[in-house]
């Protein structure tokens, strides 16, 4: 009998095969043009009209001289530079070189006063190669009002979409003394901390942007639940519209009150970026914090308690706690009624850790390709090419969505579209019983969504300026890993 399932669930596997292939040649005759939503005035893109930056290798791209930029960043703050500068010049800009060497990508750069710097962006190049590959191209130009007013940071200006976080840093005050500290809180010797009307000001600010995506907006610091505005303004950034209100959290606050939880929930809360470091207080110790771990666990539980949801997310520095992956995975495999995302975000070297040594910075820095890695080592999951998409893949479901919710929706779906080399992720089917877990694609096939993608691209060659130039919860639940890069090109 069950020999008889398999053979008719093959036949239909060929059927559906059969059908997909007659709807894609019907479809490429004469495809409808896309519409313009309420939410953006430019019609909804084909797959075949996204732009892309300049990706393979090797290539020249835009950077910054590390000595340039704290020098001028001092001599803006002593009065000697007007902030101007930062718009219409560009200053502590260098040109870099992405190259490939011994099979690791590598990003060289000399600065003129400065001399050569060197940093590594990938261990694996064919998995490096994978990412871009796998890159859909861009959203829409940002337009609208919101775009004349808000968009004009230089050569860092957002010119695609809207981003797909809106981070508001609410005060520089907190209640930990971190190294790392990407934000160097505590430190700068002055408190700065937005007032409400500052607040109401970014959020509403925020919406004039087209295309008028969803965002997460998150709430960070310092650590933002010291600011006395932290529920006012989760309550605020829902009332005007955005469905993922986060807050970026070290979990003191969370783990001390149950009283804070539930009124965080009741204001719109729906999740904590926690700062989960490792499994166990030692993993935590170089926080300074004795019994930090255990804090974490208060915080998980009356955060669970009250509704929202948790992401531990884990700054990983190469040799100092990156052999924690696997363990945090598990984990989060061992909860999985209370942790349903991971992040893991390899230390950037910024704000507190900026004058790094040169030997420090490269025995330290951990790419998303160490990443993979470690996952794979670690946990036996996850095959890197087959398993591993680029952050920006995901922007595919929202073109679908957006498709799906039609011209009258009031808000696009949202979309982290900016550049393959920012983030990675992997999806994870967990068995809640067992607890046995599977990468999603281990049985769904996203490499066919990719090659579809590739040949909507081989469809139309002169329209698009392609820069590839080298290169259910039942039993079930879908979770996922992700990680951001520390170091991007654009
Ligand atoms: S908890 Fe976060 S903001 Fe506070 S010192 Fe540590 S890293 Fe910095």
């Amino acid at each position: 009998m069950a020999k008889a399932i398999k053979y008719v669930e093959q036949v239909g596997v060929y059927a559906a095969k059969g059908v997909w292939a007659v709807f894609e040649r019907l479809n490429r005759i004469s495809p409808n043009p896309g519409f313009a939503p309420k939410w953006s005035d430019i019609p909804l893109q084909k797959s075949w009209q996204k732009e892309k930056p300049p990706l393979g290798w090797p290539r020249t791209t835009d950077s910054l001289c590390p000595k340039c930029v704290p020098e001028i960043r001092q001599q803006i703050l002593d009065g000697k530079l007007p902030h101007e500068v930062l718009l219409n010049e560009k200053v502590g800009e260098i040109k870099a070189q992405i190259i490939e060497r011994d099979g690791q990508i590598l990003m060289v750069k000399d600065c003129p006063k400065h001399g050569h710097f060197e940093d590594l962006m990938s261990i694996d190049a064919p998995f490096f190669k994978h990412l871009e590959e796998s890159f859909p191209g861009r959203d829409v130009r940002a337009h609208g009002e919101g775009d004349k007013n808000l968009h004009h940071h230089g050569t860092s200006t957002v010119t695609h979409g809207r981003g797909s976080v809106l981070t508001i840093d609410l005060t520089n005050r907190c209640n930990m003394m971190c190294d790392p500290c990407f934000m160097d809180a505590n430190q700068v010797g002055f408190v700065h901390e937005l007032t409400w009307d500052e607040i109401k000001t970014m959020l509403d600010n925020a919406i004039t942007v087209k295309p008028k995506r969803q965002m997460s907006v998150q709430f960070s610091g310092g650590e933002p639940t010291l600011s006395p505005y932290f529920l006012d303004a989760v309550a605020y950034a829902r009332k005007v519209g955005y469905n993922s209100v986060q807050a970026a959290s070290n979990g003191i606050e969370f783990a001390k009150s149950k009283e804070l939880c539930r009124a965080a929930a009741e204001a719109g809360l729906r999740y904590v970026y926690l700062q989960f470091d490792g499994i166990g207080n030692a993993a935590n110790s170089h926080r300074k914090v004795g019994n930090l771990f255990d804090v974490k666990l208060q915080a998980i539980n009356n955060l669970y308690e009250a509704g929202v949801d948790i992401v531990p997310v884990t700054t990983i520095i190469n040799g100092i706690n990156n052999e924690q992956v696997g363990r945090i995975i598990q984990f989060a495999l061992d909860n999985p009624k209370k942790i349903n995302f991971l992040s893991f975000q390899p230390v950037s070297f910024t704000g507190r850790d900026e004058d790094i040594s040169e030997e420090r910075r490269l025995a330290q820095r951990y790419t998303l390709s160490h990443m993979a890695k470690d996952v794979k080592t670690q946990t036996g999951m996850g095959d890197l090419v087959r398993d591993w998409f680029p952050i920006s893949f995901m922007s595919t479901f929202s073109d679908w969505a957006d498709l799906i919710h039609g011209p009258a929706a009031d808000w696009g779906a949202l979309s982290c579209g900016c550049h393959p080399n920012c983030g990675i992720g992997m999806a994870v089917m967990i068995d809640k019983e067992t607890k046995e877990a599977v990468p999603v694609t281990a049985f769904l096939k996203y490499g066919q969504g990719i090659q579809g993608y590739r040949q909507d691209q081989r469809r139309c060659p002169r329209k698009i300026p392609l820069h590839l130039r080298h290169g259910a919860r039942t039993h079930a639940q879908l979770r996922s890993l992700h990680g951001a890069h520390p170091l991007q090109d654009h």
